[in-house]
């Protein structure tokens, strides 16, 4: 090959590979939310506002609500810096898309617990995964409705699909809850508290306060250094308040929304980003934390294939006889599926 062959090999190389990205860069990303009610309404509020997805499906049992929503957050359009096509609409345009967020829930009764609605999320969940899996879906769920360890699990099992590609949020909103809670004590902001709380996203959820640090520091040389400011400190109560968060929030309002729609589009933009990123969601252990066959909330890798990897948190021996407590819960539950 002469020099200009050369040349005109690699002008065509870079040509190719120029046309590959632009062609990746055009990828439309499309996501369905099903259930178009506070949080799935607030989600779709969310991904438009930060231009996560090119496409948002909006899937309700009450079509004129959906038809509603869509109708309002399509006028967010004029003043976004992203433009997202959305619209109401039915499972058999879910085949191509690339995420599905469930939310779709009976109206909530004041004083049931999460595992109080089982019965009936169930009910529901299976009348939305039968159509959604015949439409020939084969993306990403992310999976909200509670109590959402085990309904996350009954999604895996009902839909088919691999293990990474069902994801419940898990303690992920809770870990939130955490760090705001323990952000304000120690008055710092709430990304430079590094805290999860782990197990059911319920009552039985757990802190392994050896792991909570910020800056590198453990909170227990954090309470030492400071004994004037936060000698104090009750860590049952820092729990309490971390697990009643949810239900305070909805004793003054009826429902909580903006905090699982900033915990929920996290997610998303972790899978449709391939992310790498770090997030306590709900997954699938299979001898992880020696336990297997129970979707639980534990800190994951999020990316592009879903939950790509669980990272295995090194417990104190009393953090994991309450994890596992947490586990026995909802495996109680799992078997009454
Ligand atoms: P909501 O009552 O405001 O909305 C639920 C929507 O689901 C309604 O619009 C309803 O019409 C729709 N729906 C009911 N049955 C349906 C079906 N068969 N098909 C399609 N749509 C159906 O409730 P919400 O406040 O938006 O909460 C939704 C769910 O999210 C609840 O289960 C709630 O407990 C849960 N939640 C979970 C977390 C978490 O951290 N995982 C946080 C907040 C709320």
């Amino acid at each position: 090959m002469n020099r200009s062959d050369t040349l005109i090999k690699n002008q065509n190389l870079l040509i190719g590979i120029t046309l590959r990205s632009d062609l990746d860069f055009m990828k439309k990303n499309k996501v369905a939310i099903i259930g178009a009610g506070a949080v799935g309404s607030s989600i779709a509020f969310d991904l438009i506002i930060q231009g996560i997805c090119d496409e948002i499906l909006i899937i309700d049992i009450n079509e004129k609500k959906a038809f509603s929503e869509a109708l309002d957050l399509k006028h967010c359009m004029a003043y976004s810096k992203h433009t997202t096509k959305i619209k109401a609409s039915n499972y058999t345009e879910c085949g191509d898309a690339d995420l599905i967020i469930i939310t779709a829930a009976a109206p909530y009764i004041q004083g049931q617990s999460r595992l109080d609605m089982l019965a009936t999320a169930k009910k529901i969940v299976k009348s939305i995964i039968d159509p959604i899996m015949a439409s020939g879906f084969a993306g990403h769920f992310v999976v909200i409705t509670n109590p959402v360890d085990i309904i996350s699990y009954y999604i895996y099992k009902l839909s088919g699909l691999p293990k990474n590609k069902v994801i419940g949020t898990g303690t992920a909103l809770d870990s939130a809850r955490l760090r705001s809670i323990l952000a304000d004590l120690i008055g710092v902001e709430s990304n430079s508290v590094q805290a999860y709380t782990i197990g059911e996203h319920g009552d039985s959820q757990m802190i392994p306060w050896s792991t909570v640090n910020i800056a590198g520091k453990t909170f227990a040389d954090i309470l030492k250094d400071n004994n004037d400011r936060l000698g104090t400190t009750d860590l049952n109560q820092i729990l309490e308040e971390t697990r009643r968060a949810g239900f305070e929030i909805a004793a003054g309002k009826g429902t909580t929304n903006y905090g699982i729609a900033a915990t929920t589009v996290d997610i998303v933009k972790a899978v449709l980003n391939d992310e790498n990123k770090i997030i306590p969601v709900s997954a699938l252990l299979e001898g992880e934390y020696n336990q297997t066959d129970v979707y639980v909330g534990i800190p994951a890798i999020v990316n592009g294939k879903g939950v790509s990897e669980i990272v295995e948190l090194h417990l104190t021996a009393e953090e994991t006889e309450k994890f596992d407590q947490s586990v026995t819960i909802i495996k109680d539950y799992i078997a009454q599926l």
